[in-house]
């Protein structure tokens, strides 16, 4: 099985809060930045097995053409393959939705849909600093059904300057009247080097108290379940496991990926890897490479050694995540040829005791799963194994 990342840093405007890698006024460079992708493609994916999930994030990759996108699945397809039931995912900015575009990615085998949202209020959109407003929202949600699209998630971001929990739960409200099949949601976090930063500093952002972020998140939790959405990781809920992000999966079951373009990240075997941030950096050193195959990218910007209790903490940090399935202790035997258990009998005893994780049996075996509690303080729980 294999799963792709597919980096696309370009966006119409820099939001107040986002420190992703990703530019905004550098279109010009598209054209040259998927050749490069192509040629990264020719060089590390040869030998892999066909792809199982593959993923296009941002940035905003909802600015790619369908033909674009359809290049590259193609040039993809015919390197390695792409399986006829592979998740194939791209996140959208509702600010750059046609329904023309729309039924053009469904035409090609884009077959889920991330939908940046963040809200349904006016207000918020605009104190973000997105490009689209609340209107948008609903009508990309109804063009992207219109066009097909039966895997549709929507992003959210909770703990938003001035909002209250009655705001939330109108966001909760709305968005459960769309027939979608998948929630993320994210609390706030103000990210170095940001306007958000900045304006925080400056006493002119003003932000909801930690206990009112952890009652929206809450309120979430209680809420969501109760319309139909299993939370299955920290931030995620899907109306039935068939419609769980299969490719964030890989990432929590600390699996192989490729991450492609720049600033993406991926992990090769026993390494930790990241691409040069920026779009000339990464459009020269594709370009500068020898036609060869190659295991790392020639766009490598650090590659990090995982010794094995390092992968060993990593399965149990990225694993808790997944508040439904937990961490298997099949699948981490399997996967480290020790027992869970032996190797960390004192975090797992303190975890216990705490009230913040629990055995629960699931049809392979035990599972250490995080309790409701767990899921609140994660960071207790994660900080174990750090
Ligand atoms: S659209 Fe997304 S990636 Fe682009 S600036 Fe806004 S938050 Fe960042």
């Amino acid at each position: 099985m294999t799963a792709v990342y597919i980096h696309f840093p370009f966006c119409v405007q820099r939001c107040q809060y986002c420190d992703f890698i990703t530019y905004a006024n550098v279109s010009h460079f598209i054209p040259t930045y998927l050749d490069a992708l192509k040629k990264e493609m020719r060089l590390v994916l040869p030998g892999a097995k066909s792809a199982d999930t593959v993923y296009f994030g941002g940035g905003t990759p909802s600015l790619l053409k369908p033909e674009q996108v359809s290049d590259l699945l193609q040039t993809m397809n015919g390197l390695i393959g792409i399986n006829s039931d592979a998740e194939i995912t791209l996140e959208a900015n509702p600010g750059t939705l046609t329904p023309e575009v729309l039924r053009g990615w469904r035409k090609i085998g884009v077959n889920r849909l991330s939908l940046g949202i963040q809200s349904f209020l006016d207000s918020d959109l605009q104190v973000l600093g997105r490009i689209h407003s609340a209107e948008q929202a609903n009508q990309s949600i109804k063009a992207a059904q219109e066009s097909g699209f039966s895997n549709i998630s929507l992003d959210f971001i909770f703990g938003l300057p001035g909002q209250t929990l009655q705001n939330w739960q109108q966001n909760l409200d709305e968005a459960l009247t769309k027939s979608i099949q998948h929630l993320s949601l994210y609390s706030l976090i103000i990210e170095p080097g940001t306007p958000f930063e900045r304006d925080v500093a400056a006493g002119q952002l003003e932000l909801p108290d930690d206990d009112l972020v952890a009652d929206m998140f809450e309120l979430a939790m209680d809420f969501l379940p109760k319309n139909g959405f299993q939370q299955y990781e920290i931030s995620s809920w899907a109306l039935g496991a068939e419609n769980e992000s299969r490719h964030n999966k890989v990432y929590w079951k600390n699996a192989d990926y490729f991450g492609l373009g720049a600033g993406a990240h991926g992990k090769v075997g026993d390494h930790r890897v990241q691409n040069v941030p920026t779009i000339p950096d990464y459009i020269s050193r594709i370009e500068q490479a020898p036609d060869e195959k190659a295991i790392f990218s020639p766009a490598l910007a650090e590659k990090t050694f995982v010794d094995e209790k390092t992968s060993m903490q990593e399965s149990m940090l990225l694993g808790l995540r997944m508040t439904r399935e937990g961490i298997s202790e099949n699948e981490f035997r399997n996967c480290h040829k020790v027992e869970m258990r032996e190797v960390f009998q004192a975090e797992i005893g303190r975890i216990l005791q705490a009230g913040l994780g629990q055995w629960q049996l699931q049809a392979d075996g035990e599972h250490l799963v995080l309790t409701h509690r767990g899921i609140m303080l994660g960071n207790q729980a994660f900080q174990e194994f750090v």
